[in-house]
């Protein structure tokens, strides 16, 4: 009788040294990195003012907990955020800003905006057609706050987007609340856009082409994280899928009459595993059978292929993607099957590029709230993820630093123990310290001249605007 090596019934564990080496690693990296760049005291808006801010904020604090965990409690998917668009929208009003709803031919897409550019508050009432930008005050400095509430199936808010929400919508209530206590403290206008759907499509992608940056000069939101962190690496993702199409024939009396599609899904899987030695460590190539035939006795007519390709920067994106392309095509030629590779060009995520001067601007506003942000190389980027913020931030200067929601630095992203620190009181104490620091970031850069050319020089630097809707197409 064989006996199996092991129980065979179930898989192995992974190996839960390495999360305690990378927890140890990070420690000791933290350890020597020193303190995360801040700006200077001189810089940005002036100290009693970010005080009288800090204040606005504490005084809205209930407001944002109770709007962070009713997120939490009713988590849902993308495109679906109606509750989460009515209960954001419920708090503007009541906060006298009234917002436009189902911006951008996006049903659960909602926008708001105060300051120089607004004659007063809530005065965008026209749900199908944002105000042009410009207007009256054609160049007003204008910063876009962004924020997702949208959850994962079965997960529920294990990304944190309900803390994240409460950031964005928090910071925006407390430059109004800042701006109708102290009339025109707001030299520029601030936006307030939320964007759904950032686990399940790239709807900034979307949004941005239909026109939700013009006119905006910078962009800012935070995300949820085991750690307070200033930045990490978000690789680019490109999706496409890959249908073979072969001859169906009898498996047995016929094979040689047959093309068989599953054999090209087979090798191009194959390809793809062979092909990982000879890519960058922080590429990703990861796919799925969607279509494999239905029966074992009829070679296969179809099979699909459904693909995600990662990769650190655009250039390094676009290489890996040709190669795999490449590896797709000659799957079928060698199985005499026809293949087409489907891409959608909205549906791909770019890497973030951060805007330093803005993440100084993020770190002192975290010290201000006892947080101490760890900088950019800390936490080990193969843990790197995407975000369709990558998409927004090579358009227009941009910051997506990590607030901490949990006090254990294992919690990973889209699990259940996420989700539940999202609902908890350290979730709660990051909706708060979130939307001050986003709104210190706003009033920083629009109460300094100076900052706002340092944070444009940083951006071209890097590489300026980068054409993100042409970028496949070239
Ligand atoms: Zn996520
Ligand atoms: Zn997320």
């Amino acid at each position: 009788m064989n006996r199996p090596v092991r129980d065979l019934s179930r898989p192995t564990t992974p190996c839960s040294a390495v999360q305690t080496r990378m927890a140890e690693e990070t420690a000791a990296r933290a350890a020597v990195a020193g303190p995360a760049p801040a700006l200077p005291e001189d810089v940005g808006a002036a100290a009693e003012l970010r005080a009288e801010l800090d204040e606005v904020v504490d005084s809205l604090a209930p407001e944002l907990v109770a709007l962070s965990r009713d997120l939490h409690a009713h988590p849902e998917v993308g495109h679906a955020e109606h509750h989460a668009v009515a209960a954001v929208a419920e708090l503007l009003r009541a906060h006298g800003i009234i917002p436009s709803l189902g911006v951008y031919g996006m049903d659960t897409a909602l926008r708001a905006e105060i300051g120089a550019d607004a004659a007063a508050h809530g005065e965008q009432r026209d749900s199908e057609a944002p105000r042009p930008p410009g207007g009256s005050h054609p160049h007003a400095p204008t910063m876009a706050i962004l924020a997702e509430y949208d959850a994962l199936p079965g997960v529920g808010h294990g990304c944190g987007h309900n803390v994240m929400c409460a950031n964005s919508v928090g910071a925006f209530l407390a430059l109004a609340e800042l701006s109708r206590r102290r009339p025109g403290v707001l030299p520029g206008r601030v936006i307030l856009q939320t964007t759904p759907a950032e686990e399940s499509d790239t709807a900034k992608e979307i949004l941005a082409q239909r026109g939700m940056l013009v006119g905006v000069d910078a962009a800012i939101q935070t995300h949820s994280y085991a750690h307070d962190l200033a930045d990490q690496t978000w690789l680019g993702v490109r999706r496409m899928s890959a249908v073979y199409t072969g001859i169906p024939s009898h498996a047995s009396s016929q094979p040689f009459m047959g093309r068989n599609a599953l054999d090209a899904a087979t090798l191009a899987l194959t390809g793809l595993g062979l092909l990982r030695q000879q890519i960058l460590p922080m590429d990703r190539v990861h796919a799925v059978v969607d279509d494999g035939g239905r029966v074992a006795n009829v070679i296969p007519e179809r099979a699909e292929l459904n693909l995600m390709v990662r990769s650190k920067y655009p250039e390094t994106l676009k290489d890996l993607v040709g190669r795999v392309e490449d590896l797709l095509r000659g799957a079928a030629l060698m199985t005499g099957t026809g293949v087409e590779i489907i891409t959608d060009p909205n549906t791909n995520e770019m890497p973030v590029r951060s805007n330093g001067p803005l993440l100084q601007a993020w770190v002192r506003s975290q010290r201000e709230r006892g947080r101490d942000p760890l900088p950019a190389g800390v936490v080990s980027e193969t843990v790197a993820a995407g975000t369709d913020f990558g998409n927004v931030s090579l358009r227009v200067p941009g910051i997506h630093p990590l607030i901490k929601v949990t006090d254990r630095d294992d919690v990973a992203l889209h699990t259940r123990e996420m989700a539940a620190a999202a609902g908890s009181p350290t979730g709660d104490a990051a909706a708060v310290d979130g939307a001050y620091g986003l709104a210190a970031v706003a009033l920083d850069w629009l109460h300094d001249a100076g900052l706002r050319d340092a944070v444009r020089a940083d951006f071209e630097a890097a590489g300026g605007a980068v054409d993100v809707a042409g970028f496949w197409g070239e």
